[in-house]
């Protein structure tokens, strides 16, 4: 038989390094606690609309990355983003070249994880809690199911570092540390929709001031479809002081600011805190895996941030665990 590998989480870490060790012949069980896979790249949808509201748009600088977004352009769900881009350094925005080829997924950002998870075995709604060592591997705890069956030759972690620390404290405390090293700060996001296109000179700003750090014209990236919606994020340092404050304040605060730069009032509104968003400072490991004991971790929070670090992690986790495992 193959080795049996536990993967948990199914964002693009996840779902680069399952795809990469199912394709070299192990079995792979890839387990989420959401409906969906894709983690931050995710999109929210209502009755005619749809809004990315984690991930934006994600660059493609390494040759294997770039060759998979190529993979994804040709099965049609990735495309170039070309928007009219501006910068509001105070209150009237000045127009940016666009110095890299933004990436998004079509017709939605969720679009690659599901295109990858389609040819994996993914337990979706499956809270992974706990996992001890036994005589014949690992066995994992899912909060929906209790201690599984299967006996895992190793348990691979794509979470976000703050959700793998308590996973790891028992099993392996210097990977436990390693991860609590890699602090990682939240993030508002407020999606807005209105009746006809909005009437401001740009597609995308990045901001400087205020509460706000990014606007975008979720309709004028390509494949969208549906209501005139837009987005906003604000920024880490607004966000983490803001929190824990209820949402109806969190929107009326960020439409303030979004008023100020000239955006109209919405229609309709919904709004989402990201409690891990980014990773400030990230690291720069690749990944992490312990071969002594069949534990890795992967995940953007260990390879720079952003949508391609993530990526990259879980292909360099996996073929840090295709050697382990050649060796055997
Ligand atoms: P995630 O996508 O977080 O995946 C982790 C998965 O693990 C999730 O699906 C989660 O449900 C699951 N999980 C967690 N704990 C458990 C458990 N105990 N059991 C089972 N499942 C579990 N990147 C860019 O490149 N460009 C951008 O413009 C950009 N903007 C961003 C804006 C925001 C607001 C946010 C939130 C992120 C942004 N990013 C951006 C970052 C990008 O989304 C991430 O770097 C990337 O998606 C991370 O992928 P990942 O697989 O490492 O983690």
């Amino acid at each position: 038989y193959p080795p049996h590998i536990a993967l948990i989480g199914a964002g693009i870490a996840g779902l680069s390094c399952a795809t990469a060790l199912q394709r070299a012949g192990l079995e792979v069980s890839l387990f989420d606690k959401s409906r969906s896979p894709g983690g931050r790249m995710s999109t929210r949808r209502g009755d005619d609309w749809q809004c990315d509201h984690g991930a934006q748009y994600f660059t493609a600088r390494h040759p294997a990355f770039r060759a998979e977004v190529e993979r994804w352009q040709q099965a049609g769900v990735a495309g170039v983003w070309a928007p009219r881009l501006s910068m509001f350094d105070g209150d009237s925005p000045e127009e940016r070249e666009p110095t890299v080829e933004r990436f998004v997924g079509m017709p939605t950002m969720t679009a690659p994880a599901r295109y990858l998870a389609s040819t994996l075995a993914v337990h979706a709604r499956t809270n992974i809690q706990q996992f001890r060592p036994q005589a014949h591997g690992w066995q994992v705890f899912s909060a929906e199911q209790g201690w599984l069956e299967t006996r895992f030759a190793a348990v691979l972690l794509a979470v976000p570092s703050p959700q793998a620390v308590p996973l790891l404290q028992q099993a392996a405390p210097d990977l436990a540390a390693l991860a609590s090293s890699a602090v990682m700060r939240g993030c508002w996001a407020l999606m807005l929709r209105f009746a006809a296109p909005v009437d401001l000179p740009f597609d995308a700003a990045f901001v400087n001031r205020g509460p706000l750090r990014w606007l975008a014209r979720n309709s004028s990236k390509p494949g969208r479809s549906g209501e005139e919606t837009w987005l906003l994020h604000a920024c880490a340092d607004w966000s983490e002081a803001h929190l824990e404050e209820d949402s109806e304040s969190v929107a009326v605060a960020l439409l303030s600011a979004f008023g100020q730069l000239g955006g109209p009032a919405p229609q309709e509104w919904t709004v989402h805190r990201w409690r891990y968003a980014d990773t400030e400072p990230a690291l720069h490991e690749g990944c992490a895996w312990r071969p002594d004991i069949g534990l890795g971790l992967c995940g953007d929070w260990l390879n720079g941030g952003k949508v391609e670090g993530a990526w990259r992690s879980g292909r360099t986790l996996a073929e840090q665990v295709l050697q382990s495992f050649a060796r055997c």
